[in-house]
């Protein structure tokens, strides 16, 4: 293929001092022949109710498992962003979760999957028909697929934005709020946003045992949210300690190494299976 994806790309990002150099062409160049000969991966992480201590759904998460550790997955998307592969990756993504979904389901697991989606896919004028096509065609089961927006990802274009996430929500996709608290939000998005839940930034979450502070802002943004409509998500939960507070907080539903980091398709089965069968205690 040609490099008309990265001149594309060029147009709207300012180059940094080293944005050109070989080893980024290199790279550029690797990351698209990785996603066209199916190198890439999608591993999934359990997100755990606090009242049920059932898993209620599985986040899935990018892995170049060739690259690793040089390239982590959050660079890889920025790449991606910037050089215009972040349609086709995510159009994989969607399509590869839907699969994973199809195959769970056959094993006894009908988990939904959350999929994170990049502010530049809401701008793809075509974004939710090619959503609404994918779930027709694969025959899923509304809410089988939530997409997790950033809640930065209305900055560039609110007024598209929002048009494009009330057609996915329209479609039958549950929307999430991704990485709330560290970015600018704004009170006026949350108020508007079609989402049906909010995952709390990992930020606020990892010295909430020492940080009063933390504890406060958390507290008022579970009451805040429930208040909305919304389900409360906290990610990065590491310990107990941290996982029995949220209970006590409130909060619906963790995510962290405390539950399980994130797996391989494979893993996830296996992790499924053997945690089916012991009742965890938390809290
Ligand atoms: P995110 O969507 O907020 O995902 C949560 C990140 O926290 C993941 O990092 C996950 O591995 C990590 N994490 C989960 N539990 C814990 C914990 O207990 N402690 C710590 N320290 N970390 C934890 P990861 O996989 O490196 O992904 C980073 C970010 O890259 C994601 O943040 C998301 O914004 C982006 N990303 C990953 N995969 C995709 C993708 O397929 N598409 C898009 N657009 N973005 C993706
Ligand atoms: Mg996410
Ligand atoms: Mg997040
Ligand atoms: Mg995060």
């Amino acid at each position: 293929g040609s490099d008309r994806a990265l001149e594309r790309g060029m147009a709207y990002y300012k180059p940094t001092r080293d944005s050109f150099s070989a080893d980024r062409l290199t790279m550029v160049s690797e990351l698209r022949h990785a996603l066209r000969e199916q190198q890439l991966e999608l591993h999934l992480q359990p997100k755990l109710s606090l009242s049920t201590n059932e898993v209620v759904g599985l986040e899935a998460l990018i892995r170049w498992p060739d690259r690793q550790p040089t390239i982590r997955p959050d660079e890889i998307i920025i790449l991606a962003e910037q050089t215009g592969l972040i349609k086709p990756l995510t159009r994989w993504a969607l399509e590869e979760s839907l699969a994973m979904c199809k195959k769970l389901s056959e094993q006894g697991w009908p988990l939904g999957i959350s999929v994170n989606i990049s502010p530049n896919n809401l701008l793809e004028p075509d974004f939710p028909q090619f959503v609404q096509q994918l779930m027709d065609e694969q025959a899923h089961q509304p809410g089988q697929i939530t997409l997790e927006i950033t809640e930065t990802s209305m900055m560039r274009d609110p007024t598209n934005s929002l048009a494009a996430l009330r057609q996915l929500e329209a479609f039958g996709n549950p929307l999430s709020i991704d990485d709330f608290g560290s970015g600018y939000s704004s009170l006026s998005y949350i108020k508007q946003l079609p989402a049906s839940e909010i995952k709390i930034d990992r930020s606020l979450i990892s010295d909430l045992i020492n940080e009063s502070e933390d504890r406060v802002i958390v507290q008022t943004t579970i009451n805040m949210c429930h208040d909305l409509g919304y389900q409360v998500v906290a990610e990065g939960v590491e310990d107990d300690e941290t996982a029995s507070l949220l209970k006590d907080m409130g909060c619906d539903i963790i995510q962290g190494y405390l539950v399980a980091p994130p797996l391989s398709f494979e893993n996830t089965l296996n992790w499924l299976d053997h945690y089916s069968g012991q009742q965890r205690k938390l809290g």
